[in-house]
């Protein structure tokens, strides 16, 4: 039994796996919302590509890539 129920913002709010150390890094869209790359390319490729959160067609252009910080 994890005790992490009340932090949920590490995870994928579509499909609820894990975000990896790079997804935690990954901003697919200006607004901010997270998603994993798995459902960023499910979106793009097999559904409407809008971001779930503000429907803003999603761009590789708008993709934002954070390198981690290393003191953490
Ligand atoms: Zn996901
Ligand atoms: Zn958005």
């Amino acid at each position: 039994m994890a005790p992490d129920l009340m932090e949920t913002e590490d995870c994928c709010p579509l499909c609820m796996e894990d975000l990896d150390i790079t997804e935690r890094n990954f901003w697919p869209c200006k607004c901010g919302y997270q998603i994993c790359l798995f459902c960023y390319r499910h979106i793009k490729e097999d559904l409407n590509g809008l971001c779930p959160a503000c429907r803003t067609p999603y761009d590789d252009a708008n993709v934002k890539l954070v390198t981690p910080d290393p003191q953490e």
